[in-house]
């Protein structure tokens, strides 16, 4: 089953034809996308019983935003591929480092992404929405707390995320339109093994990353399992799960973000986003 956020509505889609959920449901569930998480399994059952070929319109891509729009907490693990870790020049970590993407980065799949300085970087990850309420969640109950899996790019402005003594990513990675998600939710069940599936992202056609998420350090279930044991994940919560190697800036020389680029990212069984890059502002930070 895959949910989309249609114009700004809770939707179903097979990816070619799209239907909105308030319609189809007679009212029984709301147009808010947000709202459909916190009846997310009564719901997601219902959705499986709808005939998208009899009763979808044909989909128009540009209409698609992040299936979650307005996430109450939004998590993003680092360095969760070895490869990563390694073109980091850091030790693949023993647990998850987290940071937070700020809800207000959270933006459609095929939006365009303003480039506040020339050392903003790209990070295909794969995307988990909550779907269940959860506190200390097992990682053997942890899948049941996902609604479904989209594709994500964790933006990130190396100099802010990596300036000061003591580096806090967040800053850098919360830029308006450093997170795309999406094109829609893909539940696990769709997948015929969602803790292994092909990732990768291209700029302007050139394939940049490359890699298949069986490979990360963390899998979706343990770091379910280790941030609610910390804080209860909600409803509609996003988590990044990592990057693979390849992204820009570990790159010699460094390859970074410039106005023009056409960035695509793609998920085997999901599908692809596409971001298209412009010329923006900030104030300058200085360099660590
Ligand atoms: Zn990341």
């Amino acid at each position: 089953m895959r949910f989309a956020n249609y114009a700004g509505r809770a939707a179903l889609t097979d990816g070619t034809r799209v239907v909105h959920v308030a319609e189809a449901s007679g009212g029984k569930y709301d147009a808010d996308p947000a709202a459909i998480f916190e009846v997310w399994d009564e719901f997601a059952a219902w959705a499986r019983t709808v005939n998208l070929t009899a009763e979808g319109a044909k989909i128009d891509r540009a209409q698609l935003g992040s299936p979650s729009p307005t996430p109450r907490q939004v998590f993003a693990i680092g360095l969760n591929y070895r490869d990563h870790a390694t073109e980091s020049g850091l030790e693949p970590p023993a647990e998850p480092p987290v940071f937070t993407k700020f809800p207000t980065s959270v933006c459609g799949p095929y939006t365009d992404i303003e480039l506040p300085t020339t050392t903003v970087d790209y990070e295909a990850e794969l995307v988990v929405v909550i779907g269940r309420r959860g506190h200390r969640v097992s990682e053997a109950d942890a899948w049941a707390h996902v609604a479904g899996l989209a594709i994500g790019q964790d933006i990130s402005e190396r100099t802010r995320q990596l300036v000061g003594p003591a580096p806090q990513f967040s800053l850098g990675k919360s830029f308006p339109g450093f997170g795309p998600v999406g094109p829609w939710l893909v539940t696990a069940d769709d997948l015929a093994d969602p803790d292994d599936l092909g990732i990768g992202c291209s700029i302007n056609d050139e394939v940049m990353q490359h890699g298949r998420t069986r490979n990360m350090i963390f899998s979706v279930s343990g770091i379910i399992a280790r941030l609610s044991d910390v804080t209860p994940l909600l409803p509609g919560d996003v988590i990044f799960t990592g990057t693979p190697a390849g992204v820009g800036g570990a790159r010699k020389p460094p390859v970074f973000l410039k106005p023009g680029d056409v960035l695509s990212t793609w998920v085997d069984g999901i599908g692809t986003i596409t971001s298209t890059c412009r010329t923006g502002t900030s104030y300058p930070t200085q360099p660590a």
